[in-house]
């Protein structure tokens, strides 16, 4: 009890950049790894919080990339 705790809402108050867990709960529903600066609200990265989700939208930006190369100017598709 006391782990979960501890975990859940005492958590370091970082001034400038830290790692942040997101919830787009009026967008995607995906949950998010957000590098941000406390000090101006930058946002430095965003990554899936999810390794299996991070896998699927990697493989499908290399399948667009794949796909891109592949159809060459002056073909018909
Ligand atoms: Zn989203």
């Amino acid at each position: 009890m006391d782990a979960w705790h501890e975990a859940v809402f005492a958590r370091e108050n970082i001034r400038g950049v830290q790692l942040e867990t997101w919830h787009h709960l009026n967008g995607c529903r995906m949950w998010l790894i957000v590098e941000r600066d406390t000090i101006n609200h930058e946002i430095h990265a965003i990554r899936p919080a999810h390794e299996g989700i991070a896998k699927i939208l990697k493989n499908r930006t290399n399948m667009k990339s794949a796909m891109k190369s592949a159809i060459k100017p002056g073909t018909k598709s």
